[in-house]
């Protein structure tokens, strides 16, 4: 790059710094800011635009075009040229503007004499902020130079407009993060919460962004990289014998090592940049980036450059995870996303959880369920919203989170509570009573469960027994494979916590979305149809060999129950029950005691089961029913795809008769059944499955005082009949006629 650039981009920088540290109001700053970039870059025009909600761009302040359009003039995303930069986050450059395709012409603006164009995308960490352009009347395409220096002040606007700087008196922007948000995202666990945002990964607060000492830049630069790669090489060494952590370390590595990383960050300082500033603008590129791969393993090794530059960051700046800074009272944990693992060393500290990626069935939606925290997922934008200490409310029956919300808002949402917590006590009254109906029929109320943390609940719950111990989770969040010994232990400590309650211990059930961290992952077109649970237990059986002899062990004497998950034929059975009965023999052979009874049960999760032939009714011992797989298989709907998961109503006619078949079959055979899936916890779900012949059923334990209240009330053989007269008349679904009974025993 030329010396005579480089002084140039500087002396711009420098000059923006100055206008910036006026006492101007932020549209004074505005105006002047436009001014410096038009005259410095030789341009008639400068303009500023920027986002005035998710969709819509305003021009905020212009150097050339005709000043009674600022604050008038508005597109939408995607239209126009300057719609267009900020859609696709890339750079526009035309020496003919008004024949480019996508332009639009705005009369107001009096831009139509302007030939060239070059709009640059105002963005902060990808999150797009607006779009800065510069029109020169003389058709001419921009140098790469030229754009490079649009990009770095871009760069710079970006910091200013996160730091406030174009706040105030006439005001180009209201303050961010003062304004009140309400999100709306998917639930993950349900419940309500009041507390204080903390940030799991803080946002690191650049305050200078330009930087006249490049020589001095460079060098902390180059001592914070430095810094960095030591840390690396120590976490490469502590992962000594970890194959697969060390691979992730070792591209972790490979990027701080990086000189192409090196010499564009340097680069961006000589241009007048901060050592920060500079790691940001790299880091912003790669997120734009990173939004529009879809390649898995690509994104990953962006993703991984992405928490690289936040440890430089935090290195730079000495903000961040290692500040010591304590957690606000009644903490509610905000992420773009988080590991199992890192989730439960929060443990039950966290009032809430609310995350901006992540999916009803990942692993931290299990531990949150697992903690009976609420958490809500898919909340868009709010780690770019949220700051460390802000009041939050987290709505986790709807899915809706509130950011600094208005009094009225907080009030309704606080009468919400109360009313919970009311109920609460209505139920743990009737703890301790059986979940008898009106009808005389008792249901068997079981929880589910896998995790330690979990166990306290069954005695807090009134739950009678686990009717689910997923013991995938001690697998997931672990970085290895735990040994026979430690789970072994684990499952002791499980059934000395239940006390001589039954714990139906499921197999490990891995594949579909439940993918270990350190197996390597099947590239599978279909995962949910893939290999997975009892499939990969029986074609790679040494695992479940080491699990079943943990099970047997743990058990030590006493009574012992295991279920196999995901069974699809009565052969998987078999084969899965001779493993079973082979780990006894081996087991008796090394002198172990063995169990003092062993039930073995299989899950129902594929309508292929129901029709199998009745010996495996009768050699089955039990039978449960997995609804969260079983509905989306029988309604072809991913139990994972937000479009599609709600879209088949569980009361469905279709679904509930053929519950009621399978209910049928096992009445026959005397096989016990239960039902294990969601579904179960849902009050008028349950009523259904207990009227169409389900003595047994097993939910989160916070489930089973509304289902118990809820069946208490009720009369089996009446909900029947109201399900079968619904059916008659040809409706879609019971659910219209089932909430009508149970409204009308409530008002009884
Ligand atoms: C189910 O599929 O209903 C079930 C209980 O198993 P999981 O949700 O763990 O797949
Ligand atoms: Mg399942």
């Amino acid at each position: 790059m030329p010396e005579r650039f480089e002084t140039e981009s500087r002396k711009l920088l420098g000059r923006l710094r100055d206008a910036m540290a006026g006492d101007d109001a932020g549209q004074a700053r505005l105006n002047k800011i436009t001014h410096l970039i038009a005259t410095s870059m030789g341009c008639e025009v400068c303009s500023i635009y920027l986002f005035r909600d998710q969709d819509t761009l305003e021009l905020c302040a212009t150097e050339g075009l005709n000043a009674a359009a600022v604050h008038e003039t508005r597109m939408k995303l995607g239209e126009g040229l300057v719609g267009r930069v900020a859609k696709r986050r890339k750079v526009v450059n035309t020496p003919n503007a008004p024949q480019a395709p996508g332009f639009r012409f705005m009369p107001e603006t009096g831009e139509e004499i302007y030939s060239s164009f070059l709009g640059v995308p105002v963005q902060r960490l990808g999150e797009p902020l607006g779009v800065l352009v510069v029109q020169s009347k003389t058709a001419r395409e921009f140098s790469a130079d030229e754009i490079y220096a649009l990009e770095v002040v871009a760069m710079v606007l970006a910091e200013m407009t996160e730091l406030g700087a174009f706040v105030g008196e006439g005001a180009a922007m209201s303050a961010r993060h003062s304004q009140p948000v309400m999100t709306r995202g998917t639930v993950g666990q349900e419940g309500v919460a009041e507390g204080h945002v903390w940030l799991h990964e803080p946002r690191v607060v650049v305050s200078n962004p330009i930087a006249d000492d490049p020589v001095r830049e460079t060098e902390r630069l180059t001592e914070a990289v430095d810094q960095l790669r030591l840390s690396v090489d120590q976490m490469l060494s502590m992962a000594a014998g970890d194959k697969d952590q060390q691979q992730v370390i070792e591209a972790y590595r490979m990027f701080a090592n990086s000189k192409g990383w090196m010499r564009r960050m340097t680069q961006d300082i000589q241009n007048g940049l901060s050592a920060e500033a500079a790691v940001e603008k790299e880091q912003s590129q790669a997120r734009a980036r990173m939004s529009e791969i879809t390649d898995a393993y690509l994104r990953e090794r962006l993703s991984d450059l992405d928490d690289l530059s936040n440890r430089l960051l935090r290195i730079l700046t000495g903000q961040g995870a290692d500040t010591g800074a304590e957690l606000p009272r009644d903490p509610i944990l905000v992420a773009r996303n988080i590991g199992p693992a890192e989730l439960l060393e929060y443990g039950r500290k966290l009032k809430g959880i609310v995350l901006e990626g992540g999916s009803v069935g990942s692993h931290a939606a299990i531990v949150a369920r697992a903690l009976a925290i609420p958490l809500v997922v898919h909340a868009s934008r709010i780690t770019n919203e949220a700051l460390n200490g802000d009041h939050i409310m987290v709505d986790g029956e709807q899915g809706i989170v509130h950011l600094r919300p208005e009094d009225t808002v907080a009030a309704a949402f606080r009468d919400k509570i109360a009313m919970q917590a009311a109920a609460q006590e209505r139920y743990s009254s009737i703890r301790d009573l059986p979940a008898m109906t009106r009808c005389g029929n008792t249901i068997g109320l079981h929880m589910n469960a896998g995790l330690m943390a979990d166990l306290p609940s069954l005695g807090n719950s009134g739950a009678e027994g686990v009717g689910l111990f997923r013991t995938e989770l001690q697998f997931l969040v672990r970085n290895k494979m735990p040994r026979r010994s430690e789970l072994s232990a684990l499952y002791s400590r499980v059934l000395d916590a239940a006390q001589g309650k039954r714990v139906v211990f499921r197999t490990l059930d891995i594949g579909s979305d439940k993918v270990l961290p350190y197996m390597k992952p099947n590239d599978e077109p279909n995962p949910a149809l893939g290999w997975r649970a009892i499939r990969v237990g029986l074609d790679k059986p040494g695992v479940m060999r080491m699990q079943l002899q943990a099970l047997i062990r743990a058990a030590n004497g006493r009574p012992l129950t295991v279920m196999f998950p995901f069974v699809a034929q009565f052969e998987e059975f078999r084969a899965a029950r001779a493993e079973m009965d082979k780990a006894l023999a081996r087991e008796d052979r090394l002198g172990h005691v063995l169990p003092e009874r062993i039930e073995v049960g299989a899950m129902l999760e594929t309508p292929s089961l129901a029709f199998a032939p009745q010996k495996f009714f009768e050699e089955v011992e039990f039978l449960s029913i997995g609804g969260n797989d079983l509905k989306q298989f029988f309604f072809a709907a991913d139990r994972e795809n937000e479009r599609v998961r709600r879209r088949y109503d569980t009361l469905n006619v279709s679904f509930l008769t053929f519950l009621e078949g399978i209910a049928d079959r096992c009445r026959v055979t005397d096989t016990a059944l239960s039902f294990c899936g969601e579904d179960a916890g849902r009050p008028v779900e349950a009523l259904c499955f207990a009227a169409i012949g389900f003595r047994t059923l097993s939910m989160r334990p916070a489930s089973i005082g509304p289902v118990k209240s809820l069946l208490r009330r009720c009369a089996l053989d009446e909900v029947r009949q109201v399900i079968h007269d619904a059916r008659d008349r040809g409706e879609m679904s019971v659910r219209g006629a089932v909430m009508e009974y149970v409204r009308a025993q409530h008002q009884g």
